[in-house]
């Protein structure tokens, strides 16, 4: 758009919004409480569009997987709602982002373009050329934090470097500015934007069927404000308490389960900061603490992808390009179905595939399981998450991936390989989370539960289990696969 035709339309030319509806730009930020673009939008008096682009061109952020999909349609739902009771449409449109942003701009005559800010590196490469294109149309462009409590630019060693361990990340952030006060939801908009033309978000059919495997992940999760808000009432009101030792075990609901809610930008980390201060008084500081650090673990990855972008793709540590990862196509087959024979890591695995999400503790098993027993590189293993977590995150997801896999920032030391016998006795001990994902074990008694091959047979037969017919075999030995891991570890050291 020329600046001349803006001027003809009597838009404002000098940055200053002069009256013409404000296009609110939505992407990770799916609410309407604390959404600063939102709310600025409403209180500059002009009609308010809100937009929703499907964006999967080359330039887009990462194609979404499938459980994203399925979560991104019915938060879309609910976005919608919440914003027509504020008497603001939302438009929805596909394709790309400049282009549909600028068509949108000319369609509604807009003055002004509003979004928060997000930080994986093609949405920052998009939005700074937009921004400076739209700028040079005479469009007023602003953008607002919610997605993280920090840039992750501004966070400096003493030395003006990056951080590379979290540990004094965390401690230079804890020592820093207090995150902001949260803001509330808008005021209900009185001046109309005209209709504009919008597709029709069942057309963009991000629901899976035939078949439809999302009747676990519906079982389990509500997309949407109204679900994070429920999420996290029900965190504080339970699990916080006793947060820093239950967030270990899978077997019980010790953790807030925020991941998709943040990752959808349904709540901000602003909000669960705010609300995990003054709620509830009594839980202790060594729970409130523990859980924060986690909520700057987050903050931490996107640090860590700010200034590696290709952070999901290359290994952090470029030792391990000589790594001999192995192609072992059975092997991950296994893995993905939750068959390898390994109690603990087959649980997982199926708790990923129904309900889109797994307990961390668990994603460190199995990703140490696929990485290190298998020898499977860590980027197949990211690619699964990436397709099966309603909370895939390219910092997280990314950073966790090489942290276990020992590639990373700040890594976990290659020799750690877990145990996945231990992990389970020790964080599993009773197996009442094993039982609940693989339920052809659950008769086995708590001692073989880990460990159904060492279970004599008589023990199998009275728990109804053949093994290699009702439940597999461990594909591979524990302590020939730890030392063809360490084997392989230690060559890449020595070649470093
Ligand atoms: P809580 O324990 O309640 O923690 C609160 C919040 O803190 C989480 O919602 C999350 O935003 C953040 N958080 C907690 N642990 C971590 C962590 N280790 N790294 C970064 N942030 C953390 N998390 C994602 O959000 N998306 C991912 O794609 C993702 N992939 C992972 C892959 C692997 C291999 C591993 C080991 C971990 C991954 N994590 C990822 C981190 C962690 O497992 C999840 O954030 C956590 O399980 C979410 O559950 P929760 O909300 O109940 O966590």
């Amino acid at each position: 758009m020329a600046p001349k035709a803006r001027e003809k339309d009597g838009g404002a030319t000098d940055g200053a919004h002069a009256g013409g509806p404000v296009v609110v730009w939505f992407r990770n930020d799916l609410r309407v409480k604390d959404n600063l673009a939102l709310s600025k939008a409403v209180d500059s008096d002009a009609p308010v569009i809100a937009l929703f682009i499907l964006d999967e061109t080359a330039r887009a952020p990462r194609k979404l997987g499938g459980a994203r999909r399925w979560w991104l349609h019915h938060s879309l739902v609910a976005l919608e709602a919440s914003l027509a009771a504020l008497n603001i449409p939302l438009i929805l449109k596909s394709g790309e982002s400049e282009k549909l942003v600028r068509a949108v701009v000319d369609e509604s005559k807009a003055d002004s373009v509003f979004w928060n800010r997000r930080y994986d590196p093609p949405g920052i490469a998009i939005d700074t050329e937009l921004k400076a294109a739209l700028k040079d149309d005479g469009i007023h462009v602003e953008s607002f934090d919610g997605q993280l409590l920090h840039e992750p630019s501004k966070t400096t060693t003493g030395s003006g470097g990056h951080y590379k361990v979290y540990t004094p990340f965390w401690r230079a952030l804890d020592a820093g500015t207090p995150p902001r006060d949260p803001i509330g939801a808008p005021r209900k908009v009185t001046n109309n934007a005209k209709d504009l033309s919008s597709d029709k978000l069942d057309d963009w059919k991000l629901l899976p069927t035939k078949p439809d495997w999302s009747g676990g992940i519906a079982d389990s999760w509500t997309p949407g404000e109204a679900g994070a808000w429920k999420c996290l009432d029900d965190f504080i009101a339970g699990p916080f308490d006793a947060y820093a030792e239950g967030r270990d075990l899978p077997d019980r609901a010790g953790t807030s389960r925020m991941s998709p809610h943040l990752a959808f930008g349904e709540i901000t980390p602003y909000q669960i900061w705010a609300e995990t201060s003054r709620r509830p008084k009594e839980v202790a500081s060594e729970d409130r603490t523990t859980y924060r650090k986690e909520i700057v673990w987050r903050e931490f990855s996107y640090h860590l992808l700010f200034h590696k972008p290709d952070l999901a793709e290359a290994n952090y540590n470029a030792a391990f390009d000589a790594m001999p990862w192995r192609q072992d196509k059975d092997a991950l087959r296994a893995w993905q179905r939750g068959m390898t024979g390994y109690p603990i890591v087959d649980a997982g695995m199926r708790q990923l595939w129904q309900t889109g999400w797994m307990h961390n503790r668990v994603r460190m098993i199995v990703a140490s399981f696929l990485t290190k027993h298998l020898l499977i590189d860590w980027r197949i293993g990211e690619d699964w998450f990436w397709d099966t977590l309603v909370d895939a995150d390219p910092a997280s997801n990314a950073a966790q991936w090489q942290w276990v896999a020992g590639s990373g920032a700040d890594a976990s030391p290659y020799f750690r390989i877990f145990n996945p016998m231990l992990q389970g006795s020790k964080f599993d001990q009773k197996g009442d989370y094993v039982r609940r994902f693989v339920p052809e074990l659950a008769k086995l008694s708590d001692k073989y539960i880990q460990t159904p091959w060492e279970a004599p047979t008589e023990v199998l037969s009275r728990a109804g289990i053949t093994l290699g017919k009702d439940y597999p075999r461990p594909i591979v030995d524990h302590q020939k696969a730890r030392q063809r891991a360490l084997d392989a570890y230690k060559k890449l050291k020595e070649a470093a």
